[in-house]
């Protein structure tokens, strides 16, 4: 077993090829990526591993209901895909199906038209039968708290649920096994140029300052990256702004087998998600300029959160009392005016002047993409090149170059891709699929 001295040796002693910083969802997928193309891997993290944006998360793995509001198809398609890939190859043991019902009020904002046309599309790009109303009774049946006066209906449609901070950590566990260096509570404070390019960084680790040499340096630090960006150009303007959402954990002590999506007006939505045995309710989503370690839920937002639950929720499963832990994380979204429930949750991507790559925001069942894109990326340097290549989205730009702009892109990631062995002692079976694999109703 490699020990925390060993990890602190090896930084200062190999030379590697691809230097993460930051251990989050992006960081960890994108190391594990490339330690699976053959690159050496040292990523670091100035807190605990997953302690960030990638644990404070609303847990869903989902296709984007609202994208087809705004008339983005293709997105919902994209995001269904990389949401099959997850939950029946990389990681079934993680990523769960879950039914989910949108309750439909009398003085709701959509009408029962509108949402069966929207369930329709949204199940035929998912591949998944689930999409119809349900009368207030039958929905009850799935939710016991459910709040029925003036309810008319429920939409029903499936989307997944995850463990964010058990994804991440599997995935920081793929790139050790594949010989990646790896060491939290290591902070990079510099980086190191060599001819105008980054060439690795100094990172304060236990009171003593380490130099890590590396040809890449990716800088996956979430809402911090525009932070890390300004250590390789102090005068870099913002590339990202930040969004706050808080959420609330609740005692359940009734069994949910559905989660429900509350709509408050034609942008926002909110959930109620049952999960590890407690409900989730959330999120809120304001601006926030503040500095991102300082990130906490307020009373006023606790509140909020309750409020817009108890639309759809009886009183006596909202009570104060029951309340386990309250948290709040960042979305990094593209600049932007406007709303920021409205901007698109989209991954931001950036070669700094001495060839920094940054990587942030999306979702995280953009999982996928991202270790194939950003081990892509950053192999893009001259003198790099992996031992095995093969990552996701090259196998499917590959096919679909074939098979013209209308294939269908399959479920075949590369070898070595999956986070779980299939005998191995994390796979639980996925009990909501049968058994040819699709999901069923
Ligand atoms: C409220 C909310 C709800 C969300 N809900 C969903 C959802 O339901 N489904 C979904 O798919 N996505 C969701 N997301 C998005 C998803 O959580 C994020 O896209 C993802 O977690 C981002 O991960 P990351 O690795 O970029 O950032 P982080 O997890 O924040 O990781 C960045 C890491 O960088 C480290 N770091 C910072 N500076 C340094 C430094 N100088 N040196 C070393 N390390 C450093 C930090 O300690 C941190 O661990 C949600 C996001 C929020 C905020």
């Amino acid at each position: 077993m490699t020990t925390r001295g060993d990890s602190i040796e090896q930084l200062g002693k190999r030379r590697f090829a691809l230097l993460v910083v930051g251990g989050g969802i992006i960081g960890a997928g994108i190391a594990a990526e490339a330690a699976r193309a053959g690159l050496a891997v040292a990523l670091v993290d100035r807190g605990d591993f997953g302690a960030g944006t990638s644990s404070a998360s609303s847990k869903l793995i989902h296709g984007g209901l609202r994208y087809l509001q705004l008339g983005d198809v293709r997105l919902v398609r994209e995001a269904h895909h990389e949401r099959r890939l997850l939950m029946h190859v990389v990681a079934p043991h993680l990523v769960r199906r879950l039914p989910f019902l949108l309750p439909l009020y009398r003085n709701g904002p959509y009408g029962q038209l509108t949402i069966q046309a929207g369930l329709v599309l949204y199940s035929a790009l998912a591949r998944s039968r689930l999409h119809r109303l349900a009368a207030p009774a039958r929905a009850r049946v799935r939710v016991p708290s459910l709040q029925v006066d003036g309810l008319r209906s429920c939409g029903v449609y499936a989307d997944a649920v995850t463990h964010d901070g058990r994804l991440c950590l599997a995935n920081l566990r793929a790139a050790a096994d594949r010989g990646a260096t790896l060491l939290n509570y290591a902070e990079v404070r510099e980086l190191r140029t060599v001819g105008g390019r980054v060439t690795g960084a100094e990172v304060l680790v236990d009171g003593s300052v380490e130099a890590i040499s590396a040809r890449t340096v990716v800088n996956a630090t979430g809402p911090w990256v525009d932070e890390v960006r300004r250590l390789e150009d102090p005068s870099a303007s913002a590339t990202v702004r930040l969004s706050k959402g808080s959420h609330v954990l609740l005692r359940l002590g009734q069994p949910w087998t559905a989660a429900l999506a509350i709509p408050h007006d034609d942008a926002r939505v909110s959930f109620a998600v049952p999960w590890q045995d407690m409900l989730l309710l959330g999120t809120t989503d304001v601006l926030y300029d503040g500095a991102p370690d300082r990130v906490e839920a307020t009373e006023a937002e606790v509140a909020q959160i309750l409020d817009e639950a108890a639309v759809a929720i009886t009183k006596d499963v909202l009570r104060p009392d029951a309340i386990c832990s309250t948290f709040a994380g960042l979305r990094v979204l593209p600049l932007g005016r406007g709303a920021t429930a409205s901007a698109r949750r989209e991954t931001v991507l950036h070669r700094g002047s001495a060839e920094m790559l940054s990587v942030a925001g999306g979702q995280t069942h953009d999982l996928p993409s991202h270790r194939a894109r950003g081990s892509r990326r950053a192999a893009r340097r001259p003198g790099l090149t992996p031992a095995r290549s093969g990552a996701l989205s090259t196998a499917r730009s590959r096919r679909q170059r074939r098979g013209g702009r209308r294939a269908r892109p399959a479920l075949a990631p590369a070898r070595g891709s999956r986070l779980h062995s299939p005998r191995g002692p994390l796979r639980e079976p996925c009990r909501e699929r049968s058994r040819s694999g699709r999901e069923r109703p």
